[in-house]
């Protein structure tokens, strides 16, 4: 039901944009689509939707037993020795006007553009993006079950449950991993462990760097929690401890840092435009004078995907629409020094924005 009413969609956007055939890969839109997801591999698994005729998944024969099959699209398996592309081709057959899934393997597309030199090819994510960013009850629930899952892990944190002196940021980040998952979600996505210096780097990769005592410890995690629909859909929260009674110009830094991340998450309402709400947290973080120490968009849409539409970023004029899902996580760092993010996941309602983490915001000290 829900997939067919998926579909439906997707084949009147298809139409609105002339698109006459939409091909799906690897990435969010297929699980999205159908609750299938392609295995990220050399064989080919597409799935062919025609405007006004019917959905075809191509799949690779020893792949087949994978999948669920639905009323809303037949499954064409393919043995070692076909050619996967030519039957792609002959079933998009007369497209001019093809959207090919943005995560498909180059191989792939240069390969459908040689069999179908007549075809334009677009991006899928142009008929797809606006449909995934608007969450249904569903999945909004399936946000909130996966963010409930991190606010226990970053509870534990924030309680000190979690080693961290002594410990490397690799080893605490594996930490975070088995939680995640023992959290229920089925995959770890990143656990970002910084500490001390390192938390200035906001993409940092956990190392061997060894947690002191007194320093400040930015953790940023999440993975993504399977539904019964076949997709899965993802958390994502940063919260910093600081392992010692932070000293006051730090303390000060965070509290810049979560007025300006409260104030965004205000801001979130409908109607109002996503640049609106990045304004609303650079604006006070620079008055604080720490306008150049922020040098990263507030926030990104969240769904099937970690990273998907809406972007909380200046020049994003669209305004946000009840159903949107996106982070807020604006960060001050100040390089060789410390630094501090602080993330909740967010929708935006008819009621206001409904903030999915709610787990403690301030700078904790721990003793761990
Ligand atoms: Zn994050
Ligand atoms: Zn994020
Ligand atoms: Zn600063």
């Amino acid at each position: 039901m829900m997939h067919a009413e998926r579909l439906a969609r997707v084949r009147a956007a298809m139409a609105e944009r002339d698109v006459e055939a939409l091909l799906l890969s690897v990435g969010a839109d297929l699980p999205w689509l159908i609750g299938y997801e392609a295995m990220p591999l050399e064989r080919l698994t597409m799935l062919v939707v025609a405007v006004d005729g019917p959905a075809t998944l191509v799949v690779p024969r020893l792949e087949a037993p994978r999948v669920v099959e639905r009323p809303e699209f037949t499954v064409r398996p393919w043995s070692e020795t076909d050619d996967p592309l030519d039957l792609v081709a002959r079933l998009a057959r007369p497209a001019t006007q093809v959207a090919i899934g943005d995560r498909t393997w180059a191989q792939f597309v240069l390969g459908l553009q040689q069999r179908m030199p007549a075809a334009r090819f677009g991006r899928a994510s142009e008929v797809t993006g606006p449909l995934r960013a608007v969450k249904d009850d569903a999945e909004i629930e399936a946000l909130a079950r996966a963010a409930a899952a991190v606010d226990r892990i970053a509870a534990a944190l924030q309680a000190g449950e979690i080693p961290l002196v002594g410990r490397t940021e690799a080893e605490v980040s594996a930490d975070l991993g088995r939680r995640i998952l023992a959290e229920g979600h089925h995959r770890v996505n990143f656990a970002i462990v910084g500490a001390g210096e390192d938390a200035a780097s906001p993409h940092h990769e956990a190392g061997d760097r060894v947690i002191r005592r007194d320093e400040v410890v930015l953790c940023d995690f999440g993975g993504t929690m399977l539904t019964e629909g076949g997709a899965g859909y993802c958390s994502d929260i940063t919260r910093c401890v600081y392992t010692g009674e932070p000293p006051a110009e730090f303390a000060d830094l965070y509290a810049v840092l979560q007025s300006a991340q409260a104030a965004a998450v205000g801001a979130g309402t409908v109607g109002r435009p996503a640049a609106e709400v990045d304004a609303t947290a650079r604006s006070i973080i620079e008055q604080a004078g720490h306008g150049e120490h922020f040098f990263h968009r507030t926030g990104h849409g969240i769904g099937v995907e970690e990273h998907e539409d809406p972007y909380i970023v200046a020049g994003n004029d669209q305004p946000l629409v009840a159903g949107n899902a996106f982070s807020v996580e604006p960060g001050i760092y100040v390089e060789g020094r410390w630094g501090a993010r602080l993330e909740d996941i967010v929708v935006a309602t008819a009621a206001g924005p409904r903030s999915l983490n709610l787990v403690d915001h301030d700078l904790v000290a721990v003793d761990a």
